[in-house]
């Protein structure tokens, strides 16, 4: 049971690691935030809730994401492991973690920190783009696609989130500090925290992290 969480600010570079783990493990990603932002398109009761939270760079209340990723870890595609992707992002998340993976029998094996200068990530935020059709992360100008806006998996239009705004990054990028931050300290308890340097190419901190759950 490969149980992951990767750990670290907005723009960090979860989504993109989380995809290079999944694909080389065969591990699921579970992303909140992707999966908040299905139901924000969806329209769903739960997309209505969590939507102004969003928009204003907020945390959506720990109750509706603690509840998305209990569900989704009593799938069957979760049996051999998975990759939590935003998620905890609270210490409530947290425990609340220890508590679903203790009744499922599920083991979170290791947290992956991922560690980058902070005025990196107000750039790194404003370029991404992502595909509208397979979710593949990209950068204006630290990892562009080939063809200007064009995804180079299917081709599908990259588009640029509603939150990638200057002033909503700031909010989270705040909130982060003082919501998520103090995990780094729940997690140091657990001797399971591993910090990986997360500037630089893109593929050198993919077989960093490789090496680590190897
Ligand atoms: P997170 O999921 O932690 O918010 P992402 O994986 O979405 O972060 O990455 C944020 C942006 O930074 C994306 O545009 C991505 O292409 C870019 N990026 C990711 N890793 C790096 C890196 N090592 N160097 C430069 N840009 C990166
Ligand atoms: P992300 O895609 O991880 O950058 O998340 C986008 C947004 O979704 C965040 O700014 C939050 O509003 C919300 N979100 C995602 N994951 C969580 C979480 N674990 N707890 C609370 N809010 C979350």
């Amino acid at each position: 049971m490969l149980g992951i969480i990767l750990l670290g600010p907005p723009g960090a570079g979860k989504g993109t690691q989380a995809k290079k783990i999944s694909d080389e493990f065969a591990i699921p990603q579970i992303s909140t935030g992707d999966m908040l932002r299905e139901a924000v398109n969806n329209g769903t009761e739960m997309g209505k809730k969590a939507k102004s939270f969003m928009d204003q760079g907020g945390l959506v209340p720990d109750e509706v994401v603690i509840g998305i990723v209990k569900d989704r870890l009593q799938a069957k595609d979760c049996d051999k492991g998975f990759i939590l992707d935003g998620f905890p992002r609270t210490i409530p998340q947290a425990q609340a973690l220890d508590r679903v993976t203790n009744d499922l029998k599920k083991e979170i094996r290791v947290v992956l920190s991922l560690e980058v200068d902070e005025k990196e990530l107000m750039e790194r935020l404003c370029g991404r783009r992502t595909c509208a059709g397979c979710k593949a992360m990209y950068h204006v100008t630290f990892n562009p696609p080939k063809a200007e806006g064009k995804c180079d998996k299917c081709g599908t239009a990259l588009m640029q989130r509603d939150d990638d705004k200057e002033e909503t990054i700031k909010a989270r990028l705040v909130n982060y500090k003082k919501m998520t931050e103090p995990l780094l300290q729940y997690y140091k308890g657990t001797g399971k925290i591993r910090s990986v340097m997360a500037t630089g190419d893109i593929g050198r901190i993919y077989a960093n992290i490789a090496n680590i759950l190897r």
